[in-house]
């Protein structure tokens, strides 16, 4: 009698800054693992993301490029994500020095779960500068990319196409997911000038958001007052 070899397990994985996380983070997480019939999808908060920068890189006064401490973000992502059996979350970026590349991400990954096939799931705008920045031909290697669609961006399956010549076949999916206009760059302007943040993110991310008084404009003219 044949036996049924164990179904290898497949992982997906969300990162992202998730300053502050919010429902279409979520949405995304949500779509691919039915999509792919994943077993968990792990959301992964960047340490340093090096397309944005935080507060140690003092050269640069613009506050609206600035990100939230890691710690921060993380505990954003555990309390979104908390009620879902499925969501996990993962330290590997913001436990590791220097700049966050998604190539380190899934080599982090991969090292824990060796036999898995992992599924790294991006929107629409961040699918584009992490396949033209990278080494996509090593990032295939390690992992499936899903792109999801994402109001404002061109999911564009035939630039991405004439981009990544000789794509291994079934490695890039992309895929059409509910609307939802929501950034966290505008969940940040809505929160510092107190416009509600509610229904956009999770509720204890509202809750959180407001306990640790995030995004809140810095007072001019008095020094070391937050
Ligand atoms: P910011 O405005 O600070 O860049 P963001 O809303 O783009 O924040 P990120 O943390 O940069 O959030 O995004 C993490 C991942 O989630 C990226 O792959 C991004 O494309 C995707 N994403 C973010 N918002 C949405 C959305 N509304 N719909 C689909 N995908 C999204
Ligand atoms: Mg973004």
């Amino acid at each position: 009698m044949a036996h049924d070899r164990p179904r290898v397990r497949r992982i997906g994985v969300m990162g992202g800054t998730f300053d502050p996380i919010h429902n279409g983070h979520l949405v995304a997480a949500s779509e691919v693992a039915n999509r792919f019939s994943l077993d968990e999808v792990i959301f992964v908060p960047t340490g340093r993301p090096w397309q944005k920068l935080t507060e140690d890189d003092g050269e640069v006064p613009d506050r609206t490029k600035q990100v939230s401490p890691p710690e921060d973000r993380y505990l954003m992502t555990v309390i979104a994500t908390a009620s879902n059996p499925q969501f996990s979350v993962s330290r590997v970026d913001i436990d590791r020095e220097g700049f966050t590349y998604t190539v380190d991400t899934l080599r982090d990954l991969r090292k824990t779960l060796p036999d898995a096939q992992l599924y790294f799931i991006t929107g629409a705008d961040a699918l584009e500068s992490i396949l033209s920045w990278q080494d996509w031909e090593e990032l295939f290697e390690l992992a499936n990319f899903v792109g999801v669609s994402r109001p404002g961006y061109e999911l564009n399956a035939s630039h991405l196409a004439t981009h990544l010549r000789n794509l291994p076949a079934d490695t890039l999916h992309l895929m059409e997911i509910p609307a939802l206009a929501i950034s966290s760059t505008d969940c940040r302007a809505r929160a510092a000038t107190g416009r509600p943040v509610w229904y956009l993110v999770p509720d204890g991310v509202v809750q959180y958001i407001a306990k640790r008084r995030l995004y809140r404009r810095p007072r001019v003219n008095s020094p070391g007052v937050s």
